[in-house]
């Protein structure tokens, strides 16, 4: 308490100028020295907090633009966006426009050649390359931004308000300007982009809806590889029937697949001789009617439901294919698709989900095993994608499976690119020649050069030829004479139940041919 009145006295006596005290002399040098160190602290703090906030903004700046590309983030994307949907509401709200002025958004995503350059280097210095030429656009009033991942960019064109408008610059300033681009190392590539573009308010007269159309639109431009793709609301109907049959996957998992068929569609030789069969899923559900497998398998890859649907199919495949031979018919082996995420994938996945415990091929051995089954009256279709995605890898895997004679196919084959080198590797059975070769053969010269030239490097390599979608009998005969061994297709039988295919095998009528 003393201290504290005398505090208050030495403090009237600084203010009044009176001389001090002698008594309080000491006290006062040292509280003054106090002061002084005080009024030093008060300042470095001062100045800490300065330097703090400079650092942050200078952090601020930095995370606004991405490394690579220097162009501002995605971040800051949706957040002008944000203010942009905003400020045309208020102008509506306040009477200063009639109806709500549009603008588009676009999402630009260059195509997998691009992503599939190796050097990581180089791909940076594209990008960026890219992101400089892209910045023409903000010339047409527009914002660049850097998407989620190199190659990825968003605009914002708030001047642009109709789909001719865009269309127009991205043919005249954009498109050509994914030319072939070299590098130090002599790389060259050509790549292209695919553009999703989404027009405020139609498209969505929030930023969270703008957005999802936004993404709809981009992935539209890249299931059907066009250039661009305006959002509209037919896209969205589908969109919305493509989430429904994604929950009816998961569904339709739960509930054992209850409502899933497999059908049996035959492969026949020259003879007219029923060898084998493809299996071809179906799926008739009871409110949304027949679904086809070109929808929801690829659904299923998508979203992770693959696995577990492929497992059953084996599952059931290798029983019909144990039925069939117990009841006496005469047929070689059952064919099933592979769906290429299984055969990437390291396990099987059974109805829960679960991995079994094995591993792909070890599963498929012991299904085979446990169904009382030989390897080779079993044969996986798998495309010519999914082989040559990594080649080395997949010469290995095959190679398992073939220690038990599973037969193997390459489907789809001539739709992708097989590298000879890699050709001759693997041990497989069979090539499996595209529909869509043969869909125009007998009037296209170029089609008929390519089956021809297939079938000649399948003799030359000891494999062979199966040919899917054939629908008549020039078709037919044409692929016979030139030395294809199996056909499958219309002409013979679309994909039938189990019990007919019985039929089929039993009245073996295709010789009259
Ligand atoms: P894919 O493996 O190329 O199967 C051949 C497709 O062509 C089948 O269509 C088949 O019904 C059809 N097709 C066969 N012959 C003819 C013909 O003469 N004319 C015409 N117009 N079409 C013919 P589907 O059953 O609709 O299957 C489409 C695709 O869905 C399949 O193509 C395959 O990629 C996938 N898929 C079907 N079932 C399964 C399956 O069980 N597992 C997996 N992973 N994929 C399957
Ligand atoms: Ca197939
Ligand atoms: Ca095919």
């Amino acid at each position: 308490m003393a201290k504290v009145v005398e505090l208050k006295h030495i403090n009237a006596f600084l203010r009044s100028g009176t001389p001090e005290p002698e008594h309080l002399k000491s006290d006062i040098i040292n509280l003054r020295s106090f002061a002084f160190q005080l009024q030093k602290k008060i300042k470095e703090i001062k100045r800490e907090l300065e330097l703090e906030q400079e650092e942050k903004a200078q952090l601020l700046q930095l995370s606004r633009l991405d490394p690579e590309t220097q162009l501002p983030i995605s971040r800051f994307f949706r957040a002008d966006l944000n203010s942009l949907v905003d400020k045309r509401r208020r102008q509506f709200e306040s009477g200063e426009f009639e109806e709500v002025k549009a603008f588009a958004v676009v999402h630009i995503r260059l195509d997998e050649n691009f992503e599939q350059i190796t050097p990581e280097r180089y791909k940076k210095i594209l990008a960026f390359k890219i992101a400089n030429q892209l910045r023409q656009i903000e010339m047409f009033d527009g914002h660049l931004y850097q998407g989620d991942s190199l190659g990825d960019f968003h605009l914002l064109l708030p001047m642009l308000r109709d789909e001719d408008t865009v269309r127009n610059i991205f043919d005249l300033e954009v498109f050509p300007m994914f030319r072939e681009y070299h590098s130090t190392e002599d790389l060259r590539i050509k790549f292209d982009a695919h553009v999703g573009v989404a027009i405020f308010p139609e498209a969505g007269d929030n930023t969270y809806t703008l957005f999802e159309s936004l993404e709809l639109a981009t992935d539209n431009s890249i299931r059907f590889n066009s250039r661009m793709t305006v959002y509209n609301a037919e896209l969205g109907k589908e969109y919305r029937y493509r989430m429904r049959i994604r929950r009816e996957l998961k569904l339709a998992r739960q509930g054992y697949y209850q409502d899933f068929q497999l059908g049996y569609q035959p492969f026949v030789n020259r003879q007219g001789k029923i060898i084998g069969c493809e299996t071809l899923v179906r799926w008739h559900h009871p409110d949304l009617g027949f679904i086809s497998p070109g929808l929801f398998i690829g659904l299923a890859e998508k979203h992770g439901e693959m696995n577990p649907l492929g497992w059953w199919i084996l599952y059931r495949a290798c029983e019909q294919m144990k039925a069939w031979l117990d009841a006496g018919a005469e047929i070689e082996y059952v064919s099933v698709n592979l769906s290429p995420l299984q055969f990437e994938e390291t396990f099987a996945r059974d109805i829960h989900g679960e991995d079994l415990d094995l591993g792909l091929e070890q599963s498929i051995h012991s299904l085979l095993e446990t169904m009382g089954l030989r390897g080779d009256q079993l044969k996986l279709e798998i495309t010519e994608g999914a082989i040559m995605k990594d080649p080395l890898h997949s010469i290995d895997k095959l190679h398992r499976l073939r220690e038990s004679d599973i037969r193997i196919a390459v489907d789809d084959f001539g739709t992708g690119y097989s590298s000879l080198n890699y050709l001759i590797k693997l041990p497989i059975n069979t090539l499996k020649i595209d529909k869509s070769f043969i869909d125009d053969m007998m009037t296209n010269e170029s089609n008929r050069v390519v089956v021809k030239s297939i079938i000649d490097l399948g003799k030359n390599l000891n494999l062979e030829i199966l040919v899917e979608g054939v629908e008549n009998k020039d078709q037919k005969e044409f692929l016979f004479e030139h030395g294809v061994d199996l056909i499958q297709g219309y002409y013979y039988a679309p994909a039938v139940s189990g019990e007919e295919f019985s039929r089929l095998l039993a009245e073996n009528t295709f010789s009259d041919r």
